[in-house]
Parts: structure tokens; C-alpha cells; sequence
């Protein structure tokens, strides 16, 4: 079992590199939102689905 706290850097959330947003342009306009892949921890987490991520954030754009 990890510890979700351990911040190494292959741990890092790469979308967002580690700092918990990334920026949405899916709509022409440019904001950040809450990294859907890390959740805005900023640390990875290996059973989060990609897919899932990219469905959230056109959730968020729109
Ligand atoms: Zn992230």
C-alpha cells in the first residue's frame, strides 16, 4: 500500500505537473479547472482512468 502523501517525482500528476489545475481551452476560452486526473492533489494516482479524466473535463468546459 502507498502512502498517498508521498510527493517523489514519479509520482507527479504530469497534466498538471503537480500543481492540482490544468488549463481547459476545449471551449475557445482558456480557464483552469481542478485537475480531473490528480483531483487538485497534484500526485498522480494510478487508479484513476484517463478516459474518465478526459469525460470530466468536457463536463467542466461545458
Ligand atoms: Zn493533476
Amino acid at each position: 500500500m502507498a502512502a498517498r502523501d508521498d510527493t517523489r517525482d514519479e509520482t507527479i500528476c504530469h497534466p498538471c505537473r503537480g500543481g492540482g489545475t490544468v488549463t481547459s481551452g476545449l471551449d475557445g476560452e482558456q480557464r483552469r479547472i481542478t485537475c480531473p486526473w490528480c483531483g487538485g492533489s497534484g500526485v498522480r494516482d494510478p487508479e484513476r482512468d484517463a478516459q474518465a479524466a478526459g469525460e470530466a473535463l468536457r463536463a467542466s468546459a461545458g
